[in-house]
């Protein structure tokens, strides 16, 4: 399992890195075990972590193993900590999102794969500095109700109970950013009504999509 899990984080950081959700050392990601978490170390670009690399962190004692980890880390296991169901956590620095949000423009539900992989609503938290203390207790008080949060001149969080989920969370953010803007650009952007936001939210349709990429 351990090995699997350093083979999924290595492979997601690359699809991260792909689909231009963070730049350099930009963006960290980890994914839980039992009571271990696997993180990003501090310093690499998320495509060139080979799967040894990744930091190993026991939550029950808080020993380390291997190399410094992000500098996110307490972000990281305060989302552990909140949900037991959370095993990966996603976080992400993707230009188009972040320009829209800090802009003031709405980042709301308008079409199916937003209400499906991002919910109804998508909270966005203020500026804090970050690695450290201020940022994981505004993200963690998100996390407590919602699985995406934006942070205002600073990125995306997401959570998701496998790798694969939290990752296309993060994807579908940036990619509804694209549309937004183009909405935006050309005229007046159509969002859902709320009607619209809830019909597909009870879609069984949407229910089978959601459990499949729960798994690993
Ligand atoms: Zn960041």
């Amino acid at each position: 399992m351990e090995k699997e899990i350093r083979e999924h984080l290595s492979l997601y950081g690359k699809k991260i890195i792909e689909k231009g959700l963070a730049v350099g050392p930009g963006g960290n990601i980890s994914a839980r075990d039992g009571e271990f978490i696997y993180l990003s170390p501090t310093g690499f670009a998320l495509d060139e972590i080979a799967p040894e690399q990744w930091v190993k962190l026991n939550i029950k004692t808080g020993a380390v193993e291997g190399l410094k980890p992000t500098c996110e880390v307490s972000m990281h296991l305060g989302c552990y900590l909140q949900r037991s169901e959370i095993k990966a956590v996603i976080h992400t620095h993707p230009p188009l999102t972040i320009g829209l949000i800090s802009a003031g423009i709405d980042f709301k539900p308008f079409c199916p794969d937003f209400v499906a992989l991002l919910g109804k609503k998508v909270p966005i938290v203020s500026y804090v500095v970050p690695g450290g203390q201020e940022l994981r207790e505004v993200v963690v008080e998100q996390i407590k109700i919602y699985n995406v949060v934006l942070l205002i001149n600073h990125g995306v969080v997401c959570v998701g109970e496998s790798l694969k989920e939290a990752f296309s969370r993060s994807w579908v953010v940036e990619d509804s950013a694209k549309t937004i803007l183009a909405g935006t650009l050309a005229g007046k952007m159509r969002y859902f009504t709320e009607q619209e936001a809830d019909a597909i939210d009870n879609l069984p349709a949407e229910d089978f999509r959601r459990t499949l990429l729960k798994k690993l």
